[in-house]
């Protein structure tokens, strides 16, 4: 699904992450450091989130749209009701209509061996076609997620809980970091290529002489409770946890790694440390790369908040331009602050941001952000920056141009409303105002990472939405991916 800037102000202009999953086994305030752990991966996902608990007798659970601060907000009660010593939670980027609420994860489904949860990031890319199969087999469905396709394949599968779930896995295609919970076990398992991330961590708690296992889609949902990573867990791993400690196995055929490039330039939180990367550290090494290919006269350098911010530090520290604080953000705009009327449609990306007039006036100012999407927040912020007395002004991009939509678990738009997709590099310097326009070079993207360049033969992570290089069949949407984006989720109509 895709946000429509024509009816939300307030979007800004990006592609979104659309989930983070969390799991905790073996402490008694399991909802709890749940609630905590969603709480640090909210930039993962704000539109709705869920947690399902489990108590040795009975599951728990609580699905709501809203932020995680206030659906389980602390006067609501909410948290104390879903008891257990396990849990495992989700934050949803979005869903819409009247499907919102039945897509809440995390899903729930009874078993003949139990009940069991699913939280799911990313998505799987033939969903649509087994879903088909399986309605035509009888199976009925409660939700138009991806997900719930993999739940169905569970019930038609042999075996015991793992079995079943690596019956499912060998049958999707796609990208995912699923977290699981059963009556006796806590499952997280990464897709073979590892597009998006999971982390394993332990949280120690002396005083009750325990030690509890976390799953969390990034280290900063561990940082939030005191826990310590053990491990990312790797591509292809399916983990168990259970009161017998941690168990791992490699069930499905070794790929190549394809780790989603764009989590270390916009969607992982800079504190976290992904894929053994500081975040932060990249991003700045990015903005490093940046002005070394492109190197700009210019008097300050300005970051597009906050996601440019650490780029931007990069390109100040390389470049020798000083680094100031041109645009302040505000962080009170919410999406439902004021309903959109034209008349307040125009004032846009103000809302939002606002120039810094004492560090912009007169000056050559070089604005950094981590990418371009449809192109619309970037124009209104050079027009502001122009207003504010800008002498000049050139817009560095710490990614490639975004050519392609994104099928592996990203909100993106579909090709045709990508800036970068329907416009030439000049043709989108003319639409956006500035004097110049650059974007890092796919081999400068690689080296920053740490890599000579991009090999071609054998890229190191999935990079698809600047290349087209898609490393996993998309047969939903036909392999070229020039179909419209259905994303995780699935049309009913099309469904039927
Ligand atoms: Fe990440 Fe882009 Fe690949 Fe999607 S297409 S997984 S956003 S690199």
């Amino acid at each position: 699904m895709t946000l429509d800037v024509s009816t939300n102000p307030y979007d800004d202009d990006k592609f979104h992450e659309e989930c983070a999953v969390f799991g905790i086994f073996g402490t008694e305030d399991a909802s709890k450091h749940t609630a905590l752990g969603l709480h640090a991966l909210q930039h993962r996902g704000q539109e709705a989130t869920g947690i399902v608990s489990f108590d040795g007798k009975e599951f728990h659970a609580h699905r709501e749209t809203g932020q995680v601060g206030d659906v389980f907000d602390k006067d609501r009660g909410i948290v104390e009701k879903l008891k257990g010593f396990a849990a495992i939670g989700h934050n949803r980027y979005s869903t819409t209509g009247g499907d919102m609420v039945r897509n809440i994860q995390p899903l729930f489904a009874d078993f003949e061996f139990g009940g069991l949860a699913v939280a799911h990031n990313g998505n799987l890319t033939n969903a649509l076609r087994l879903r088909k199969e399986l309605v035509k087999h009888g199976a009925i469905f409660q939700s138009t997620t991806d997900t719930e396709t993999l739940i169905h394949l569970m019930a038609h599968a042999q075996g015991n809980l793992t079995e079943r779930l690596v019956a499912a896995l060998r049958r999707v295609e796609g990208a995912y970091s699923l977290v699981c919970m059963s009556r006796k076990k806590l499952i997280g398992v990464r897709d073979p290529m590892g597009v998006r991330p999971l982390v394993l961590g332990k949280l120690s708690e002396p005083s009750k002489d325990s030690t509890a296992y976390i799953l969390a889609s990034e280290t900063c949902g561990l940082d939030i409770m005191g826990a310590e990573k053990v491990r990312d867990v790797l591509p292809g791993e399916l983990i168990v946890i259970d009161e017998k400690g941690v168990h791992s196995q490699f069930p499905f055929p070794k790929m190549a790694e394809r780790f989603c490039v764009f989590e270390y330039i916009y969607f992982s939180r800079p504190d976290s440390i992904v894929e053994g990367h500081s975040v932060y550290t990249a991003r700045k090494a990015i903005g490093r790369e940046l002005a070394r290919e492109h190197p700009v006269e210019a008097d300050v350098i300005v970051p597009i908040p906050d996601s440019g911010v650490p780029s931007a530090i990069g390109y100040a520290e390389e470049s020798g331009v000083p680094f100031e604080y041109g645009i302040i953000r505000n962080h009170y705009v919410g999406r439902t602050f004021i309903e959109p009327t034209d008349e307040i449609r125009h004032l846009g990306v103000k809302l939002k941001h606002n120039a810094n007039r004492a560090v912009i006036e007169g000056k050559r100012v070089v604005l950094i952000d981590d990418s371009i999407v449809r192109g619309t927040t970037s124009r209104k912020i050079v027009e502001m920056i122009r207003a504010a007395g800008a002498t000049a002004v050139h817009m560095c991009i710490a990614s490639p141009p975004t050519t392609y939509s994104c099928y592996y678990g990203v909100d993106t738009p579909e090709r045709s409303q990508l800036m970068a997709a329907r416009m030439s590099h000049e043709e989108m310097r003319q639409a956006i105002g500035c004097d110049t326009l650059t974007f890092i070079t796919m081999d400068g993207l690689y080296r920053a990472m740490g890599h000579a360049a991009r090999d071609p033969a054998k890229p190191a992570y999935c990079d698809a939405c600047f290349s087209g290089d898609y490393p996993i069949r998309l047969t939903d949407f036909g392999d070229s991916g020039g179909q419209p984006a259905q994303l995780s989720l699935l049309r009913e109509q099309k469904a039927g």
